[in-house]
């Protein structure tokens, strides 16, 4: 037996067997070949390298500046591995000697690769070998139409998977009835990766290194994902134990579940609106379901990843109306594409970049491909008329990029109009406050145009605290009550209501009962939202507090200096306020293993 502790990233209660991912799990189909298949096979092989290369070549071209080509493939890495005899003279050996598909064939030769390299300790060649990884995952794309298998799909059973990191793409393909909950080596407390778990209902804990070593797959494993404790090979008694609890997780969920269509309206009469975040239209029946009152985010990066293209405007169309038609009549707000950081896929031939979160992410990489931007607004322009929706930017850093986003969308309104093409010429228009640089500039956003903020707390505390919200060796400095993190929310809130802009929040801050109620002591807040399954445990906390009493807390904590006073305090003074079975980042912390 061994019990490990990581970073509770969804919550509940999973026990089952383990799926253990390999660091470097490609699989692919094996097909025998004839002799006479040989060359033909070669050739295709071939044609993939050439189809990639050109790919490489189109993206280092824009990085390039001036320099030759022969430079600049010296520069770059993966143009490189594309040359390297070892992986693709291997590759066409193999399809030679062994008479297999030259998809074996690369994946054999990369496992060896693997072997030879994964025993060395230098950063350098680990480093390498995740553009090797990188560059074959490409070339098996290009030969099957389809990025290397994950695994996943091989599932004999329900599993609990373990693996090295997983991202937010391959979770958001899983699903609840395969996937009993998940634990990865590497990621943080708002990664990506376990939000979209969240939203999944999947209990997940992350940022446990080196877990691989000490699991295999058909292990028996709990995973306590109220206390972020993993349990490999159980005794009887704590599996026992722990089916014990998570039976109680579940009947205490449904019962809160009884009083979601119930309004949330504090001891003193506040209503706070709670909504939903989605990731695609299909968990608005869902979101309902748990008393959402309107769609606070929908993270559209999700609708572009799903084929092997990118959705065309009809399709994008389809699927916003579909949206605003099924929370009808409250309200849904689309956010347009925010990819980069740690959603990178791909289809999308977007760049490596040394430092992805402060790269050409969200509204800046939408800035710089018009055409795709241009189809998202004209599709979300459309759909506006068929109900009560709303768009904002992500991550806008400057007046400018959000006047250059909204210009474009005033010449779609323009010529939509020309077509005679109906669309709801009042939806509102706004953007989420996730840079410093937007935290403290609410006044000028205001003043110039922005309709609705929305505050996205976990880009927030990242960008204010420079602390990588996916990166586990920083996940214990990621602190939503740092000092500053609370003057700036107290600060933003402040502001719009000052200048009557509505403010949301839509970070996973809003589904904590205890930022929440922070949150709402702040000032006025049109709707917190969050992932549809904790909207019955927020509105049942929120018919426990007073707003008023909420404010006073606030102040006070506002007078202290140091992260460790305000934990006490909040311990002390909120804590009581919770109902049988609410849990909150702050108390599960400290909880050891309770057996
Ligand atoms: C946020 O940053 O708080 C947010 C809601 O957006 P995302 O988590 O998708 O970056
Ligand atoms: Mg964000």
């Amino acid at each position: 037996m061994k019990i490990f502790k990581g970073i509770l990233a969804s919550p509940g209660i999973a026990i089952g067997k383990a799926y253990v991912l390999s660091r470097f799990h490609l699989a692919v189909v094996t097909r025998a070949i004839n002799k006479n298949e040989v060359y033909a096979e070669i050739e295709r092989f071939n044609a993939a390298i050439e189809m990639v290369r050109k790919e490489f070549v189109a993206s280092a071209n824009k990085g390039a500046g001036n320099l030759s080509a022969s430079l600049r493939d010296i520069f770059n890495p993966h143009i490189q591995i594309l040359s390297d005899p070892t992986l693709v003279e291997q590759t066409r050996q193999l399809v030679e000697k062994n008479h297999v598909n030259p998809e074996t064939a690369l994946k054999e030769t990369f496992d060896k690769l693997v072997q030879r390299f994964d025993k060395m300790k230098d950063g350098h060649i680990k480093d390498r070998l995740q553009d090797i990884e990188f560059v074959v995952n490409k070339l098996l794309h290009a030969m099957t139409g389809a990025g290397g298998d994950d695994g996943l799909s091989n599932l004999a059973e329900p599993s609990i998977i373990f693996a090295h990191d997983l991202s937010p793409f391959d979770t958001a393909q899983m699903s609840a009835k395969d996937v009993l909950g998940f634990v990865t080596e590497a990621g943080g407390k708002t990664s990506h990766t376990g939000i979209i778990a969240s939203s999944l209902n999947i209990p997940a804990i992350v940022g446990i290194p080196k877990i691989l070593k000490s699991v295999q797959t058909g292990d028996y494993v709990v995973l306590d994902a109220t206390t972020g404790n993993v349990i490999i090979r159980p005794t009887d008694e704590q599996f026992q134990t722990f089916n014990r609890k998570r039976q109680k997780v579940l009947y205490l969920d449904k019962k809160m579940e009884m009083d979601a269509g119930k309004e949330a309206r504090t001891l003193d009469g506040v209503l706070v609106t709670l909504s939903a975040n989605i990731e695609g239209h299909s968990d608005i029946a869902g979101a309902i379901l748990h008393g959402a009152e309107g769609i606070g985010l929908y993270r559209t990066e999700f609708l572009f990843v799903k084929g092997n293209r990118l959705p065309d405007e009809d399709e994008q169309f389809e699927d916003y109306k579909k949206v605003a038609q099924s929370i009808a009549p409250h309200t849904a707000i689309i956010r347009t594409l925010d990819l980069g950081g740690d959603k990178i896929h791909d289809h999308l031939s977007m760049e490596h970049e040394a430092n992805p979160a402060l790269g050409l992410r969200a509204i800046r990489y939408c800035l710089d491909h018009h055409a795709i931007f241009r189809t998202q607004l004209r599709s979300i322009l459309r759909a506006s008329h068929y109900g009560k929706l709303r768009v904002m930017f992500p991550m806008v850093g400057s007046l400018e990029e959000f006047l250059k986003a909204r210009s474009m969308m005033d010449k779609i309104k323009r010529e939509l109009e020309r077509d005679k093409i109906h669309f709801d010429r009042n939806m509102k228009i706004g953007m989420m406050v996730e840079t410093p640089s937007a935290a403290i500039s609410i006044h000028q956003f205001a003043a110039n145009g922005v309709e609705f903020f929305s505050i996205g707390t976990n880009d927030l505390i990242q960008y204010l605290l420079a602390i990588d919200r996916a990166n586990q060796s920083v996940a214990s400095l990621y602190e939503p009550l740092n000092p500053a993190v609370i003057r700036t929310l107290w600060n933003i809130i402040q502001s719009a209501n000052r200048y009557k802009a509505p403010v949301s929040v839509c970070g996973k801050m809003s589904m904590d009962p205890i930022y929440a109620f922070l949150l709402i002591g702040m000032g006025d807040v049109e709707s917190l939202s969050m992932d549809s399954h904790s909207i019955p445990k927020l509105k049942q906390f929120i018919r426990n507090i007073s707003a008023e009493d909420a404010r006073k807390h606030v102040l006070r904590l506002m007078e202290f200096d140091r992260v460790k006073e305000i934990k006490k305090y909040l311990v002390k003074n909120i804590v009581p306020l919770f109902s049988e079975g609410m849990v909150s980042e702050l108390t599960s912390e400290d909880s050891s293993v309770d057996f």
